[in-house]
């Protein structure tokens, strides 16, 4: 049954099944938030122009009777008919290739879809959550970042149709809120893997996958000095859905605090895939590729009493098989 009414899961914890609009929905992210959500008993509706995502990622939900996908792009006002109770902007390249390679489109579909989602949530009542970024706190000098950091970004480099399009999207998602009375949330997202990404994107952990099942070299950046901390998805998808459901305004990170060189993420890959020949090279660093990466989770665990669970082993097994499978069987 879909609610008229609003739907609210309030202290007691009871729920209530929802019609859920996820843009970007055939994502990396968006299908397994989809998974989650179908699996709470909810009805999804996915909304992509498959700038960057694939019909595969969704291929398993398309004829389930409590999903519906638009081919749609949300820099174009959305019409949607029926209700709608929560609104997951998800949709944006994500990746560094892939923000560059689109640059307004990555512009526009963090500030005016953003804008149209904020508009079409006020018209359905419903409540809105904007995917932000780590990369809002730019090349940070403090480390673990907190929520509190205003970041340091530069405003013309390689990333900045990313993270000042990201940090637009939440001025505009709080303005929304204060002025208009909005019920929005924000959360920042660090780094995040597993299965369904896009083997061809460049980002580092799909890349060093496919690369070392390929027996091919491994592309370490500059020195691999620089760190990040990896988020397996499904942990991330429980934070991001946890966040949609807390009664918290301001921007929440989500992601693993464990910390590593990108040497080190090399190194694991290579020690997880044995029989792999392959051996790591090194590649010149990118322009403003942050040197540290890593979330101070310390809001999540207290608001959502959220912190990720999957250990960096079990992920990137999960994920390697899932690689076997789908990139050497081919
Ligand atoms: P992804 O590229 O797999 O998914 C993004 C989806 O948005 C794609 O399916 C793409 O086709 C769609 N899209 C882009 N522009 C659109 C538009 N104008 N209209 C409709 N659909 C559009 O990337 P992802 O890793 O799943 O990222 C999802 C969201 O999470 C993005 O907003 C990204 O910025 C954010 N995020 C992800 C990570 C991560 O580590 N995966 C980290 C930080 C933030
Ligand atoms: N990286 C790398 N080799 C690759 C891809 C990425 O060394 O083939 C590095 C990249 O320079 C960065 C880190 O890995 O320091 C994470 O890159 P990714 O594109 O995954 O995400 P982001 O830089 O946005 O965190």
């Amino acid at each position: 049954m879909v609610v008229s009414e609003r739907a609210e899961v309030g202290v007691s914890g009871v729920e209530s099944i929802m019609r859920i609009l996820i843009s970007g929905g055939a994502g990396f992210l968006s299908s397994h938030l989809t998974d989650r959500l179908l699996g709470q008993g909810h009805e999804v509706v996915g909304v992509d122009n498959f700038i960057t995502g694939k019909r595969e990622n969704i291929a398993h939900v398309v004829g389930n009777p409590k999903y519906k996908f638009i081919e749609a792009d949300v820099i174009e006002p959305l019409k949607i008919d029926g209700p709608v109770d929560r609104i997951y902007h998800m949709a944006s390249p994500a990746s560094p290739i892939g923000y560059v390679k689109h640059q307004v489109a990555t512009l526009k579909v963090n500030s005016q879809g953003a804008w149209n989602l904020l508009e079409l949530s006020l018209a359905k009542k419903a409540r809105f959550l904007m995917a932000s970024t780590s990369e809002c706190y730019g090349d940070p000098e403090v480390n673990p970042q907190p929520e509190s950091y205003w970041g340091r970004v530069n405003p013309i480099g390689m990333r900045s149709m990313y993270d000042e399009a990201k940090r637009f999207s939440e001025a505009c998602t709080m303005a929304y809120h204060r002025e208009r009375g909005a019920d929005t949330r924000i959360i920042r997202i660090f780094n995040t893997y597993g299965p369904r990404m896009d083997p061809h994107d460049g980002r580092v952990v799909i890349s060093f996958i496919r690369q070392a099942l390929h027996n091919e070299a491994l592309t370490v950046f500059g020195d691999g000095m620089q760190t990040r901390s990896l988020c397996y998805v499904t942990d991330l998808v429980e934070g991001i859905n946890l966040v949609m459901e807390s009664n918290f305004n301001e921007p929440i990170n989500l992601g693993n605090p464990s910390e590593l060189t990108i040497l080190d993420i090399a190194k694991e890959v290579l020690a997880l895939i044995p029989e792999s020949k392959s051996t790591i090279t090194f590649h010149p660093m990118p322009p403003d590729d942050p040197k540290l990466r890593r979330p101070d989770i310390s809001r999540a665990k207290k608001i959502l009493n959220w912190e990720p669970k999957i250990t960096r082993r079990e992920g990137l097994k999960m994920m390697i098989d899932f690689y076997r499978d789908t990139l050497l069987k081919k």
